[in-house]
């Protein structure tokens, strides 16, 4: 074991502290990373807070790591010491069932092993990436390639492959048209991937306060949700919506603006049920989709589509010690479009 410097939650209410925690000693197959950057997404909120259910403090949360490879277990073939990678929300696996054969372990049928507050294969529960080091087994480690900026690839780990899985799944490109609803996170970086794939892309966000933002990441199209004639412009306009905002949305609405035989794509996740009225869906034989980050291999697949594309998730850069404030901001949505913790830091 060794012990690290961290982040921590303490209980659901308070904020986060800086501590240590003990990482597990590097096994056969493990790598140790020492932690560069790390992204703030809106899930380490709502766990550190309780609000996905009960969890053990403390509790140290990030799921968009990238960072340098320290040491390898004496197994390990496709990571050496300097080599720049990279761990997302996952890192581990039942790797027997027929989704993780597939390659598509975030659909593990035994459930995928979070990068932070789950219990691993061991018994120990997952410690994340706001810290100074973390011990992953290589299979669950991607390699970020050097021409990918440093501080802005940790995003991709999430952000990035929340939103590639779903448009590479539903074949966004060239003569498609692709809406991305919301801009955040995770919108931002649907526009820009969806862009690159050839896709013709509008963005429908509450207002047009970002549709400079839109155009500069590729868009062809801003339209604000908040101006009723939007939905009667658009009607019948898409073929793929991809959904990233995390609260009830009218579903309905945003369906009739599919074409005959399109999807809409729920990335983002509300804690209340979302109702739809069916003959929505009957009016166009459309469907109403979810979609969960993506597996390893096309995780891989992500980070290199980036770097051959030139794309990057846009970032704010903080310390450590302005983890609460951050926190606080991503809540008020004020942040563009995703900040990251400099491990320096910590
Ligand atoms: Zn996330
Ligand atoms: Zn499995």
């Amino acid at each position: 074991m060794r012990t690290v410097d961290a982040y921590a939650a303490t209980s659901a209410t308070d904020p986060l502290v800086k501590t240590t925690i003990e990482r597990r000693d590097v096994g056969a197959n493990d790598v140790l990373i020492e932690i560069a950057y790390a992204g703030i997404c809106h899930s380490d909120i709502h766990t550190v807070r309780g609000e996905w259910g009960d969890i053990a403090y403390p509790q140290v949360v990030g799921h968009e790591i990238v960072g340098v490879v320290a040491e390898v277990g004496s197994d390990v073939a496709n990571h050496a010491v300097g080599d720049r990678v990279g761990v997302g929300c996952m890192v581990n696996s039942c790797r027997e069932c027929e989704n993780c054969l597939a390659g598509e372990e975030n659909y593990c049928l035994k459930g995928n092993v979070g990068t932070y507050a789950a219990v691993d294969r061991d018994g120990t529960v997952t410690q994340g990436g706001y810290s100074t080091h973390v011990v992953v087994d290589a299979d669950f480690v991607l390699r970020v390639p050097e021409s990918i900026p440093y501080e802005a690839a940790a995003p991709l780990l999430c952000a990035g492959i929340t939103t590639y899985s779903p448009l590479h799944h539903w074949k966004a490109g060239p003569g498609v048209k692709v809406a991305v609803v919301g801009m955040g996170g995770l919108g931002h970086m649907a526009v820009k991937i969806a862009a690159a794939m050839g896709a013709e892309v509008t963005v429908l966000s509450q207002t047009t306060s970002k549709q400079d933002d839109s155009l500069r990441f590729g868009a062809s199209a801003h339209h604000a949700t908040k101006d009723e004639a939007t939905f009667e412009t658009l009607a019948n306009s898409f073929d793929l919506i991809v959904n990233t905002v995390s609260a009830v949305i009218d579903l309905d609405a945003y369906l009739g603006l599919l074409r005959r035989n399109g999807t809409l794509v729920s990335v983002g996740a509300p804690p209340q049920p979302l109702p739809v009225q069916v003959f929505s869906l009957f009016a166009a034989r459309r469907s109403f989709a979810g979609s969960g980050i993506g597996g390893i291999r096309e995780t891989q697949e992500m980070l290199d589509f980036c770097a051959e594309h030139g794309i990057a998730p846009e970032i704010e850069l903080i310390d450590a010690d302005q983890i609460n404030e951050a926190y606080e901001r991503v809540l008020s949505s004020d942040v563009r479009y995703r900040f990251v913790i400099d491990a320096a830091t910590i």
